[in-house]
């Protein structure tokens, strides 16, 4: 699959690249925050939303429970409404089934509705490879488009831009893609859509062809659906003659009373709606009325290799709604880029690995590390997908996967076994504790003291850099717990006197003070 921005470093260098754009974490800071605010009051307002996550959840496990089926049965109702379906097992299917249409149509154009799964498999660049140019219609990947940029979040694929930002990408681009934004544009939110709706209105009257994705697909009608909020997209999906939808097999939903659940679930996650204001369903071709020609493509593209991880499969109950994107202090900070993929934030860490496999590209193996696995993203994903279990499943497969690639044992290895070998005597337990309390007499003399008054290291040289680089190494404790313990008999005797019978486990002071005292 494709699905990754070609080049990006691996996430822990494009996430300090990132932090030193105080723009880009200004306007991140704003807009996820605006959103989260959002979100919470809406849900707040639903008693049984905790049922609702939860029917959500059962729903989207009993599709993946029996997804031949409801795909056999979504594809029968498809083409019993009219619709032409075609399965494409990878990228380059897809976008070969979707090129193809355009050619036997004549056009060298097509209008796009805002669509992950299009730009997962990279379909504007394929169909710029055959001659046809695909305009995107949703106002941000229009943004998006116009300025050459990457989409940085699933909703908002131009959240780290402002409104002045916009404007000169409007003032600037958009007259050699078609009508140009008036010269006196200014960055109000009502003039920048208004010069945005005037530039796309002659592509939606002019555009035979369009490609969308679909939120859900219902098996039992062949309904599908797509969740917005401008209205470009029931533009694209009614107006022109011909329209092609690129599925991921995991949207598919049983039946019509499964889509009222997630219709409840999704705007309330994604924009902090009751409802979002368009909601576009079409069941094939209605004589008349829309487009005369409807295609589905549905796309599996590692989607049954991520089914068939008992743990890992969890993440393709999702609704891509974003809100674990808009939780995540890691995101906030570093914005969508740093993840280097087409899926961003907390979902994209598991989801991309999944896609693409892990243990041969180091930019897809440095994202299920990019989580503080605080939880907030499993606790507001709608369908209760288990974001940081499914990261530390990863971060074990990312692992092993080196581990049998390499003849040579990892420092990580050597460190792990040499532990275990420690460990699993007391005798050398207490060993080792001796010799890392006369470290830390030493070592408190030269640590320095964190927020809070722990005693920490600086940098740690060698191999072990890789772990203090990125984190406060604490000063080992001057004494240890046990011999605490012996020495106190358990904190009752009156020789605890140096730290008023704390145990050396709450370490605030890094073990200086004991061992300075005792
Ligand atoms: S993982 Fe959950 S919270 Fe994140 S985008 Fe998917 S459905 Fe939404």
């Amino acid at each position: 699959m494709s699905g990754t921005f070609l080049g990006t470093p691996a996430f822990p260098a494009a996430a300090r690249a990132a932090l030193e754009d105080s723009q880009l974490r200004r306007n991140l800071a704003h807009a996820t925050s605006t959103i989260r605010t959002k979100r919470g009051n809406v849900v707040g307002e639903v008693d049984d939303w905790e049922q609702l996550r939860l029917a959500g959840e059962a729903i989207k496990n009993r599709v993946l429970r029996h997804l031949p089926d409801y795909l056999e049965q979504l594809e029968r109702s498809l083409t019993a409404a009219g619709a032409t379906v075609h399965w494409a097992r990878d990228a380059a299917e897809a976008n070969a089934v979707v090129v193809d249409i355009a050619r036997r149509h004549g056009t060298d154009e097509v209008v796009k509705v805002k669509s992950m799964a299009t730009q997962e498999i990279d379909l504007n660049s394929a169909l710029e490879a055959a001659g046809i140019h695909a305009w995107e219609t949703d106002l941000a990947e229009l943004i998006v488009q116009l300025g050459d940029d990457l989409p940085s979040h699933i909703l908002v694929p131009a959240i780290h831009r402002n409104r002045a930002e916009i404007r000169e990408i409007f003032l600037r681009e958009m007259g050699r893609a078609g009508r140009a934004a008036p010269a006196d544009l200014t960055d109000e939110p009502a003039r920048l859509a208004a010069a945005a709706r005037e530039h796309l209105r002659e592509k939606f009257l002019r555009a035979k062809v369009a490609v969308s994705g679909a939120n859900f697909a219902v098996a039992e009608t062949g309904t599908l659906t797509v969740v917005e909020s401008e209205g470009n997209g029931r533009m694209c999906l009614t107006l022109p003659e011909v329209l092609v939808s690129v599925v991921g097999i995991e949207k598919v939903l049983p039946t019509f009373q499964d889509l009222d659940v997630m219709l409840q679930l999704l705007p309330r996650s994604s924009t902090g709606e009751r409802m979002n204001p368009y909601t576009s369903t079409w069941t094939g071709v209605t004589p008349g009325d829309g487009p005369q020609e409807v295609h589905v493509v549905l796309l599996d593209n590692g989607r049954t290799d991520v089914l068939a991880d008992p743990t890992g499969r969890q993440a393709l109950r999702c609704i891509r709604c974003s809100a674990c994107l808009n939780v995540c202090p890691v995101y906030e900070r570093t914005g969508g880029h740093a993840y280097g993929s087409v899926y961003p934030g907390p979902i994209g860490a598991i989801l991309t690995p999944q896609l693409r496999g892990v243990g041969t590209d180091p930019q897809t193996d440095s994202l299920p590390y990019a989580s503080s696995l605080c939880g907030a993203c499993f606790e507001v994903c709608p369908v209760r997908i288990d974001i940081p279990e499914v990261l530390v499943h990863l971060r074990a497969e990312v692992v092993d996967a080196h581990r049998k690639a390499s003849r040579v044992p990892s420092v990580q290895d050597v460190a792990m076994k040499a532990a275990s070998w420690t460990l699993s005597s007391a005798a050398r337990t207490g060993a080792a504790e001796r010799v890392a309390g006369i470290g830390g007499k030493l070592a408190g003399r030269l640590g320095r003291t964190a927020p809070g008054g722990r005693s920490i290291l600086g940098a740690v040289p060698g191999p072990a850099s890789a772990w203090s680089d990125s984190r406060d190494v604490p000063v080992p404790a001057a004494e240890s717990f046990r011999e605490w313990w012996t020495r106190t008999d358990g904190g009752r005797s009156r020789s605890d006197n140096t730290d008023g019978g704390r145990s050396r486990s709450d370490n605030t002071d890094g073990g200086r003070r004991n061992g300075d005292g005792a």
